[in-house]
């Protein structure tokens, strides 16, 4: 075992703004929905639109997964239809489908950005399809010039998880401001920028916004801002459906007024350990992650490398020697193909999906977050290149 400590796969990156920002919110008796909600909304669309932010409506809620459930309740999934998405992703991409009762079609990813195979959707179409799911893996923008043709043509809408991607870019266009119906952020702990639990869903379509906004709070159709600080006090609401418990507080929104101002030296310090990593492991046993187009952002929320077959250890023996050496490693994902719940109810089978099944089989995510140090970067480069070098 190691003397040093422990040193993890993900940590946040908190600074003394956001806690004076949270101690302001809890100072000031507004602790849920509030103002510091609004200027969080406010301030993504302006990140993501620029100044006048281009129509953008930003909605916060307090999970990604609860981002994800209210754009397809809003464009309309219900049972009977089908969403396609992909095999190679975190089981909320798809689960949100689930619970409008549509049924999930999964597709098998591009073997070099392990993101959706565009050339496999088409034919995962059928007269029920009302939907598409692309992911941006890793922080890699997915081919959305290629989905967006193919929901034209076949009248579909097209919500990206966007989880892993802020900011990134697509020719220059940074994911959120693309030409889909909805865009979904997560500010879980792990990702590129945190509220501890939380969500965005960006959307240039009013009536979706509209939608979402009332069924983030139990299908009232005022949110509690307007209820309880408009100028002519107003006691009145209406249910207009049975919604949602999704509002994000202004406690969790104080967090991210402050991680958003600091995305993209986020994104910088991530940038600059993965150029680390790619140097130090090029003569390795590896295949490293692919990179964005010239010019275009990768948010790099995941450094996920591939074992090749002259490897001398296995993906799992890898795994097992690195937390033995006291470095913390991942797998992204035990393909949704593989999880009980996918495999009986679509009755799936790893053959159907084999460039995602072979990736699961080879690809460890090593340690990536902002306030890594030199030193801690120089630690997992030193053990990875001894492990895959020796064996051991
Ligand atoms: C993290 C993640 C989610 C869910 O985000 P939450 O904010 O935790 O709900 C959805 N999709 C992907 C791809 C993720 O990585």
């Amino acid at each position: 075992m190691s003397a040093l400590p422990f040193l993890p796969f993900a940590l946040p990156e908190i600074g003394e703004e956001e806690i004076a920002e949270v101690a302001d919110a809890l100072r000031s008796g507004w602790v849920t929905t509030g103002p510091k909600c609004k200027r969080f909304e406010a301030d993504f669309a302006e990140f993501l639109g620029g100044p006048d932010a281009g129509g953008l409506h930003a909605i916060a809620v307090n999970s990604a997964t609860a981002g994800l459930h209210l754009a397809a309740e809003a464009v309309g999934i219900q049972p009977g239809d089908e969403v396609i998405t992909t095999t190679h992703t975190f089981t909320a991409t798809a689960e949100v489908v689930r619970y409008l009762g549509a049924d999930v079609k999964l597709v098998d990813v591009d073997p070099a950005t392990l993101n959706i195979a565009v050339d496999e959707i088409e034919g995962a179409i059928t007269p029920r399809t009302k939907a598409i799911i692309p992911v941006h893996y890793a922080g890699l923008a997915a081919d959305m010039d290629a989905i967006h043709a193919i929901a034209r043509k076949h009248g579909l809408k097209v919500i990206e998880d966007a989880a892993h991607a802020l900011p990134t870019t697509l020719d220059g266009r940074l994911v959120g401001t693309l030409d889909s119906d909805a865009t979904v952020f997560s500010f879980y702990a792990n990702k590129t920028m945190t509220t501890g639990e939380g969500g965005m869903l960006v959307t240039r379509d009013a009536g979706l916004a509209a939608r979402a906004k009332v069924m983030r709070l139990h299908g009232i159709n005022r949110d509690a801002f307007d209820r309880f600080t408009a100028k002519v006090p107003s006691w009145y609401y209406e249910i207009v459906a049975p919604g949602f418990k999704y509002n994000l507080t202004d406690i969790a929104a104080a967090l991210g007024i402050h991680q958003l101002k600091k995305a993209r030296g986020f994104q910088a310090a991530r940038q600059r350990i993965v150029q680390r990593y790619d140097e130090a492991f090029a003569d390795l046993p590896l295949a490293l992650p692919p990179q964005p187009k010239a010019g275009d952002t990768h948010a790099w929320h995941l450094y996920v490398v591939r074992l090749t077959d002259d490897s001398p250890l296995s993906r799992d023996g890898f795994i097992e020697q690195l937390f033995a050496a006291g470095i913390g490693a991942s797998v992204h994902y035990i393909p949704l193909h593989l999880h009980p719940y996918w495999r009986d109810r679509y009755g799936l089978k790893p053959q159907q999906f084999p460039r995602s099944q072979l990736a699961y089989e080879r690809t460890v995510s090593l340690p990536l977050y902002s306030k890594m140090t030199d030193a801690e970067t120089q630690r997992v480069i030193d053990t990875v290149r001894r492990l895959l070098k020796t064996g051991a």
